[in-house]
């Protein structure tokens, strides 16, 4: 789960890290009122919306005065915003994040991400800040200073003090990295944060360091342990059609194709997914119904599916062990009859009870295309697409 720039940052702050001091507003009047409220005569207005590259969208705005704050927020709140990060849904913007404005004297790249190879902590920097990772890695990899963090023995004085060396800070500044190192690494940890971002991480012209911009992602599966982390969730900067699916209980990752997939365990879906790209199509979403499924599951998995406007054909696809290849054959039929599909359905199944599904299918007259194989099932939707 990711969370809004202002969420990590006062997370972080609780754990030492210095920020700008900054307020929430949802209207042009309020980014005036906190402007005033922070005092100081130049602020930044910032998009509040789950993504970075802001700023080259057009969602960091450095104002100084009362007219620059209200255009400024006038032009982000309300308006679905697109960086590199967003892809072409966008982003909705709600809220915005007024802060004090730095003087910025050196941009720094700051992150903590999890290594599944050494299975630790490791600490990513660059003295390039400002530009993203991915860029980072790309045109200036040699900049790139990485070390990872014993979980037994915690973060060491000396990795600190060694980054802050490699950052080519003085003495001063080496104490202050250390600090917030220790501080994003406590906040990682104790969290369960999968990744921990400040980029920029600045040097300000009168010396001190401060967290410009900062992103925090937590693990799904620690989430229950972690109330006052899910209460950060805002649903409005998620993939609606994850948001449905997960409400439901629904194993789904929506992608960007017109095949909608109805499959039962993620092994069989992943291959799905596989033979619809071989057979020249592509596929909208991955979806497990899962073991077991009833024929009402079935439907709200259909529901979940075409959500999806993009989507122009369904196919189903099961290999049923634990399902029952009858029921769900009658959520089909219960989909076409109470969704009122008009969209062409491809449906495949083997298994459990597949005489019975079959007949099922063939019984209500609907016109419904099967297949009896994976290969023949992905051809079929691909071949059912309307030109
Ligand atoms: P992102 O584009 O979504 O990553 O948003 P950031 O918060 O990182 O802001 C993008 C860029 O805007 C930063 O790299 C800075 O160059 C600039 N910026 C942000 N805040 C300030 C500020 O307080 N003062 C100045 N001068 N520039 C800022
Ligand atoms: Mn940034």
């Amino acid at each position: 789960m990711d969370i809004h720039e202002y969420q990590a940052k006062e997370i972080l702050s609780g754990f030492g890290v210095p920020v700008p001091m900054g307020g929430i507003a949802y209207s042009p009047e309020q980014a005036g009122y906190r402007a005033r409220e922070i005092g100081g005569d130049k602020w930044v207005v910032k998009a509040q919306i789950h993504s970075g590259g802001r700023g080259e969208a057009g969602g960091v705005r450095v104002c100084s005065t009362d007219d620059e704050l209200y255009d400024a927020a006038k032009s982000m709140l309300g308006k679905v915003l697109f960086t590199r990060q967003t892809g072409d849904r966008g982003k909705l913007c709600t809220r915005l994040y007024v802060e004090e404005a730095s003087d910025i004297a050196r941009e720094i790249y700051l992150g903590l991400v999890l290594d599944r190879e050494t299975e630790r902590i490791m600490v990513v920097a660059s003295a390039e800040g400002g530009m993203e990772i991915e860029e980072l890695s790309q045109e200036k990899p040699e900049s790139i200073i990485r070390f990872t963090i014993d979980p037994a023995a915690g973060l060491q004085d000396f990795q600190a003090r060694e980054l802050g060396f490699k950052l080519g800070f003085g003495a001063e500044l080496i104490g202050k990295a250390q600090r917030i190192l220790r501080g994003a690494y406590r906040a990682f940890r104790d969290l369960d944060a999968t990744m921990v971002e400040i980029n920029p991480l600045v040097v300000t012209k009168s010396g001190d360091l401060v967290a410009l911009d900062a992103k925090m992602s937590f693990d799904d599966n620690a989430l229950f342990r972690r109330p006052s982390i899910t209460e950060l969730r805002d649903k409005s900067q998620e993939d609606r059609r994850e948001t449905y699916a997960e409400d439901r209980g629904l194993a789904y990752v929506g992608l960007d194709g017109d095949i909608g997939c109805l499959i039962n365990g993620a092994g069989l879906a992943m291959a799905t997914l596989d033979m619809i790209k071989l057979s020249g199509g592509e596929p909208a979403n991955f979806l497990d119904i899962g073991g077991a499924a009833s024929p009402d599951r079935v439907l709200q998995a259909f529901k979940a599916v075409l959500m999806d406007k993009n989507v122009k054909v369904v196919l189903v696809n099961i290999f049923a062990g634990i399902n029952r290849c009858d029921w769900v054959a009658e959520g089909v039929v219960a989909a076409f009859r109470e969704l009122g599909l008009d969209l062409p359905v491809v449906v495949r199944l083997s298994g459990t009870n597949v005489d019975e599904g079959r007949r099922i299918i063939a019984e209500s007259g609907l016109p419904i295309i099967t297949a009896e194989t994976l290969a023949e099932a992905a051809e079929r939707a691909v071949a059912a697409r309307p030109v």
